[in-house]
């Protein structure tokens, strides 16, 4: 645990959040500035600042968070339509928060990706 890390404080409980799936190492949440009808973070309890590190350091935890991020988009009822799954990796990208996380977006048509 990272003390200083949003998402390891949501992993400890000291910040509060609304979660929406969970496994022994992943946690899924509701983002809270949502950027479509549905809009989950799935992230590894483990902090790792991004998908690239996690990959290389704990790949089983990698792919933890895909059949995570998978399980969150049957929950929330997205798999008919489609629906987007988004690793923001580096400041180029827009990452603002640097422990991985996977946005599971859908429940609406997202229009292109890079709109
Ligand atoms: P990034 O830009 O790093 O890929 O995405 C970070 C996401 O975290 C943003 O979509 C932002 O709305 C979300 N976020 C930031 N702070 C909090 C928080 O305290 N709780 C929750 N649930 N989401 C947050
Ligand atoms: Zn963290």
């Amino acid at each position: 645990m990272d003390n200083s890390c949003l998402f390891c404080r949501i992993v400890a409980g000291e910040i509060p959040a609304t979660v929406v799936h969970r496994t022994e190492t992943t946690i899924a949440f509701r983002d809270i500035d949502p950027k479509a009808p549905t809009h989950v973070l799935v992230i590894p309890v483990g902090h790792y600042a991004d998908v690239v590190t996690l990959a290389a350091a704990d790949p089983a935890a990698a792919a933890d968070v895909l059949a995570a991020a998978a399980a969150v988009a049957e929950i929330e009822g997205l798999t008919g339509d489609g629906f987007r799954i988004i690793f923001n990796t580096g400041e180029y990208a827009g990452q603002e928060v640097f422990h991985v996380h996977a946005h599971v977006l859908g429940g609406a048509p997202l229009g292109p990706m890079l709109a």
